[in-house]
């Protein structure tokens, strides 16, 4: 078994080739065919699983099936998927594998995280991407500011959910879930990781996702 029956797109398999991955892990197994096949998903799956493949693949091999220009306007860039992670450190290792997977790809990557100057960022930002990888406090600085908006989002990733309602970014995460720019739940793919699976995220499950499949690893 390799990536070839996922539903990946061949330049995708290509790519991941080219980062020394041969086979898939199982997170990767299960969740890219749900993925790529459109279905939302709450997986349970802890870090060193190969969870951020997992979601990374299918959502750059979707935009690459549909290319959309990238829009700028006066209400800031419109990113095609949001991935929300709950540091700096995992934001960066996923904003890196996501420049990876896409290379020499049209598919744009940018990240945002709290704890230093908004200047960088609001340049990349403003220069438009497909994928936008962030911390919630920092995306929701950026939303309150018009440099970012939600009316082309195809999918959003709340990555190691649990950490992040842990630190407290759960107030963000729903105002972020149900801004007025937000395409609804239904019209936008939407994938939730997370270790552990308390009451909390069942919720939030329920509330964000919409039909979805559940999966553990
Ligand atoms: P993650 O769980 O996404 O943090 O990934 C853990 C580590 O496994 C990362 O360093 C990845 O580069 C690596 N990895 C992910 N998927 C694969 C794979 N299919 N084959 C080999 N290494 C992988």
């Amino acid at each position: 078994p390799d990536f070839s029956r996922c539903g990946l797109r061949e330049f995708v398999i290509q790519n991941v080739k080219k980062c020394g991955y041969t086979k898939p892990t199982p997170v990767q197994k299960y969740a890219i065919p749900i993925i790529a096949g459109g279905r939302d998903l709450m997986a349970c799956a802890q870090t060193g699983s190969g969870k951020t493949a997992a979601f990374l693949l299918p959502i750059i091999s979707t935009i690459l099936n549909d290319p959309k220009e990238l829009v700028i306007t006066g209400q800031g860039c419109e990113p095609h998927a949001v991935i929300l992670s709950p540091t700096r450190e995992l934001a960066l290792q996923i904003f890196n594998e996501a420049r990876k997977f896409a290379l020499g790809s049209i598919v744009k990557s940018v990240v945002v995280y709290g704890g230093t100057s908004t200047m960088h960022q609001a340049q990349q930002v403003s220069r438009g991407c497909h994928i936008l990888v962030a911390t919630p406090g920092r995306l929701m600085d950026f939303l309150n500011r018009g440099r970012v908006n939600f009316q082309s989002v195809r999918f959003v990733v709340l990555d190691e959910a649990d950490r992040m309602l842990d630190m407290g970014f759960l107030p963000d995460i729903e105002k972020m879930m149900e801004h007025p720019t937000m395409v609804p739940t239904g019209e936008r793919q939407t994938i939730m990781v997370s270790a552990t699976f308390p009451e909390e995220i069942q919720r939030l499950a329920t509330k964000f996702l919409s039909n979805y499949l559940f999966l553990a690893v």
